[in-house]
């Protein structure tokens, strides 16, 4: 039997139905901030990654899927999606376009990594990135979306919280005296630490080995480092949020695992799975088009981790869509091609409704709604079907009526949550 590739899954009905709907919720709460979908491909140059996201970073250095195709040139499947946007938006002259541009993805991403719960080697992440705005507005905005989003979908208890990486050029201070402070602790590091000293000393600060947290959690919060202009930024989005009545918390250590990012960057953690699994990483990156060789336009965005994101959906969303049940429409004799026009007729209506095609008698058809769960069952036939109507069967409460064919949908619709 062939199997699955370790770290990609199969989501299966009904399960699916809980990333169409959260899909539909994204689509409905980005499109009313003004963000419409850029659909882009899986598969970019290696360079692209190695130049935005940097080389010394967990995702460039040991997940991407990199091969060679049959001309020999270099390719991955996009471990992330800012840095397709942005090529994108170099690519077709994007900055001609009324600024800011609000766009959205969502879509598989793919990173070789180390298989755990919420941890997988394709998994889908919903986006949104806001370019051509450099404001504390246009932060609060990208995050007010994504609040407004979670908040959609039922969730009372997630956490946004935030740091300030501060600019580029506050980087080196900050690392210095990072090092400075570490200096007589560098043999306690682990593995991965040691390296990232010389290569990316940043990232020492995502590490998520215990060790390696507690000697970070001596040192200076990068925020007290950086330039006065970038804290005056960050303190303007928590402002801003606050007044939205969006709370968000600071979190000092907080660096993200994607080197493009300066100022504001930010988390979605849940109480539920920890602060170790987050649900959604975000910030702003406004040298990342000008340093793949595009103008100078700033951006901010976010992407959620779907699969993380459903594990953690609260139990009314998850009932409310798992919940749903069919309508089953049962021919009885002759009445296959009317069996299928009633269907069509619920379809159109947005009616989920199964049609029994498999030649199965009345009774084993009723069997088969019962397990399907079926809410209603209507059966077309007999003296009803002569008069050109149908059964109408509730289950729950063992009624049934006859039903003129061409108002079975107002009827189901009256009668149901369907
Ligand atoms: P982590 O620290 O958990 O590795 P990350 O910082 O690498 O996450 P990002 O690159 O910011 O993650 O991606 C945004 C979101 O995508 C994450 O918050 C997470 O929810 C999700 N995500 C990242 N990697 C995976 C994965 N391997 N499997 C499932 N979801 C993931
Ligand atoms: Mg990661």
């Amino acid at each position: 039997m062939i199997q699955k590739v370790r770290g990609t899954r199969d989501i299966l009905p009904p399960e699916s139905r809980l990333w169409v709907e959260v899909e539909a919720v994204a689509q409905r709460v980005f499109g009313g901030f003004g963000y419409e979908e850029i659909r882009l491909p899986l598969l970019e140059p290696t360079e692209l990654f190695v130049r935005s996201v940097g080389e010394a970073t967990d995702i460039v250095g040991k997940e991407m899927y990199t091969f060679a195709d049959r001309k020999g040139r270099s390719l991955t499947l996009r471990p992330e999606g800012t840095a397709g946007v942005a090529r994108a938006f170099i690519e077709n002259g994007l900055a001609q376009r009324p600024s800011p541009l609000r766009l959205s993805y969502l879509g598989p991403m793919f990173r070789y990594e180390k298989m755990q719960r919420g941890r997988y080697r394709q998994f889908g992440q919903i986006g949104i990135e806001l370019l051509g705005a450099a404001t504390p507005a246009a932060d609060a905005e990208v995050m007010l979306a994504l609040h407004t989003f979670l908040a959609e979908l039922g969730f009372d208890d997630l956490v946004i919280v935030l740091n300030n990486l501060g600019d580029p050029e506050d980087r080196p201070r900050f690392i210095e005296l990072l090092l400075r402070e570490l200096e007589g602790r560098r043999e306690e590091l682990c593995a991965d630490c040691q390296r990232r000293w010389d290569a990316n000393p940043l990232r020492i600060l995502d590490c998520k080995v215990p060790r390696c947290r507690e000697l970070v959690a001596g040192t200076t919060p990068v925020a007290e480092v950086v330039s006065e202009e970038a804290r005056r930024h960050v303190d303007g989005v928590e402002a801003a949020l606050r007044d939205l009545g969006v709370a968000v918390q600071r979190a000092p250590r907080l660096v993200r695992g994607l080197d493009y990012y300066l100022r504001t960057v930010f988390e979605v953690v849940s109480p539920e799975l920890g602060e170790d699994t987050v649900i959604c990483g975000g910030g702003r990156y406004d040298r990342l088009i000008s340093d793949l060789g595009g103008p100078q336009v700033p951006g901010v965005g976010f992407a959620i981790g779907e699969d993380r994101l459903i594990e953690v959906l609260p139990a009314s969303f998850r009932e409310r869509v798992l919940g749903r049940r069919p309508v089953v429409v049962l021919p009885v004799g002759e009445a296959a091609a009317t069996t299928l026009a009633v269907v069509r007729a619920l379809a159109v209506r947005g009616i989920a409704a199964h049609a029994e095609v498999t030649g199965r008698s009345l009774k084993a058809g009723l069997k088969w709604a019962g397990k399907l769960g079926a809410r209603v069952v209507v059966i077309v036939g007999g003296d009803e079907l002569a008069a050109g109507a149908v059964v109408v069967r509730d289950l729950d409460r063992g009624e049934q009526q006859a039903v003129p064919i061409a108002e079975v949908a107002d009827v189901l619709e009256r009668t149901g949550e369907a």
